[in-house]
């Protein structure tokens, strides 16, 4: 009976495994860079999120109130009409979310030919632009992704990657929704330069409201071939295929031992529900992936509520261990990222 007479000071009882009794710095695994106001309108593509009366920009109005616009709901088409978005912004944002780092998506795009548009619409972040003006500036505070796409043909992928890799990124992003399909074969050779260099490939799934963007081509299903085709390829699934075909991205996960998952939502009004507020999407996440799955936003599309998504989860009754690895140690894992 002696045994029952021990201290039991390390058995943790349940308000203990639920509560945040600990200080925790979190990760923010995918925030957008470009749409900053100071040069806007030289990245193109970038003003198309705050211009013209598009699903996009009628979205981001909430951000503009948030930034002292008067009159948030008008349709603007200027650059100098763009709201005061500075790198200070997003820093303020993430001090007050007890935030340490953003990883940031710079972008290459060029989506199909469609009515209007016969070149197809274009997104473009430049990767020296984000290191200069984010990573450089804020040090400890942001990392980014290089885009990638084969728009341009293969020997100009490889430059992209080669680009990123010189600006000392951890890994590449692939926006399927303007750039095709993940499988496509001439994307292999710079999945074989990233294997080589040891950087990991970000893919969108799911659905994506910008111009000229295809949902055929972000469904989870087409990066299946890439997870078995290159078993050593770290690969980021953005948004779990979410309106898409989510369950084949919560599939992709569990089969492929090199994929991993966010609950990144890129529709914030219509989108957050079910991978923020879902209580059995979370659990599941919990039970079958706890190590796979990141904790991402979409800032600035987030902006007008990025404390309280955060918050959320933080409330939510699952363990405290699981919340540790969601909104933090899961990614700083992924990417190697070393706290200063
Ligand atoms: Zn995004």
């Amino acid at each position: 009976m002696a045994e029952n007479n021990a201290p039991q000071e390390n058995v943790e009882g349940t308000i203990e495994k639920m509560m945040q009794f600990k200080p925790f710095r979190h990760f923010d695994s995918h925030g957008h860079a470009g749409l900053e106001k100071a040069g806007i309108a030289d990245r193109p593509g970038c003003m198309d999120f705050w211009c013209g009366n598009s699903v996009v920009a009628r979205t981001m109005m909430g951000a503009r109130a948030v930034m002292g616009d008067p009159n948030p709901f008008a349709i603007i088409e200027t650059a100098e009409q763009c709201p005061p978005l500075t790198p200070e912004v997003f820093v303020q944002s993430m001090d007050q979310a007890n935030i340490e780092g953003m990883c940031l998506q710079c972008i290459h795009g060029v989506t199909d030919p469609y009515p209007g548009n016969p070149d197809g619409w274009r997104w473009y972040v430049p990767n020296e632009y984000v290191k200069k003006t984010f990573i450089d500036a804020h040090p400890g505070r942001f990392t980014a992704v290089g885009g990638v796409h084969t728009r341009y043909g293969v020997q100009a992928a490889l430059d992209m990657v080669q680009s990123a890799y010189e600006c000392g990124f951890p890994g590449l992003k692939f926006h399927t929704a303007t750039s095709g399909y993940p499988n496509q074969q001439e994307m292999y050779p710079v999945y074989e330069k990233c294997v080589e260099l040891g950087l990991h490939v970000q893919f969108h799934t799911g659905c994506e409201e910008l111009p000229g963007t295809r949902t055929k081509y972000q469904s989870p299903l087409y990066l299946d071939d890439v997870g078995m085709d290159f078993p050593e390829l770290k690969i980021l699934q953005l948004h779990c295929g979410i309106f898409n075909n989510m369950e084949m991205g919560l599939w992709n996960v569990m089969k492929h031992e090199n994929m991993y998952t966010d609950i990144v939502i890129p529709m914030p009004t219509l989108m957050r529900f079910r991978q923020y507020f879902d209580m059995d999407h979370i659990r599941f996440l919990e039970f079958f992936m706890p190590d796979k799955v990141f904790y991402g936003t979409d800032y600035p599309m987030t902006l007008p509520f990025y404390k309280a998504m955060l918050d959320n989860i933080m409330l939510m009754p699952i363990s405290q261990e699981f919340k540790q690895k969601l909104t933090g140690d899961n990614f700083r894992k992924f990417i190697n990222w070393q706290s200063k």
